[in-house]
């Protein structure tokens, strides 16, 4: 059930820090049909409505091949959405989730992500299908679906890393 932003039975707000979005750029805002939580679509489908996305100077050079890619991974700021909730209540049923066990919009950092079908680039603005933000949502990134992407650079060792041991050292690190 779509939330504003009230607390529901048995959900569980933490005295979160102050929260600061200044280590984050926006390079680009997303325009979408939806100007309400009520109408959104909890996630995007690849046959749903157009939208677009701008992308703000000096970035627009960086979409250089983006057109070569069938599928784009779009990361944006869920800026509408509380930060404070730790177990939350999606069906308002008084059941409740960790916040890390869903990808609800109410998060620390609410960083939504969406696999959006790409139909056009036209200079800064590319016309995608498959998200499920409200309009106005500011952009943080733009990746090539990570199913679609092959590397540039050549191969290095550790990419065909199977080792346990190794995967432990990382973890450590
Ligand atoms: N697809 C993303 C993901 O999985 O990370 C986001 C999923 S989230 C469930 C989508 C919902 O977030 C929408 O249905 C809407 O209720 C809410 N939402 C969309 N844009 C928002 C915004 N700018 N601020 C706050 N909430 C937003």
């Amino acid at each position: 059930m779509v939330r504003e932003n009230e607390i529901r039975d048995n959900e569980v707000a933490v005295a979160a820090p102050d929260p600061v979005d200044g280590a984050l750029t926006f390079i680009g805002r997303i325009s979408t049909p939806w100007t309400s939580r009520l109408t959104c679509p909890r996630q995007g489908r690849h046959d749903g409505p157009l939208c677009r996305i701008e992308i703000f100077e000096p970035w627009v050079a960086a979409l250089d091949g983006v057109a070569e890619f069938e599928r784009l991974e779009i990361l944006y700021w869920l800026d509408r959405s509380r930060r404070d909730l730790v177990l939350q209540s999606p069906a308002n049923n008084g059941k409740v989730h960790g916040t890390f066990a869903l990808r609800s919009p109410v998060r620390p950092n609410p960083i939504g992500t969406a696999i959006v079908k790409l139909e056009k680039v036209e200079g800064a603005i590319l016309s995608v299908r498959g998200l499920d933000c409200l309009d106005g949502t500011p952009l943080l990134d733009i990746k090539p679906d990570r199913t679609l992407f092959k590397p540039v650079a050549p191969p290095q060792p550790g990419d065909f890393d199977t080792d346990p041991a190794a995967a432990i050292y990382c973890q450590k690190a």
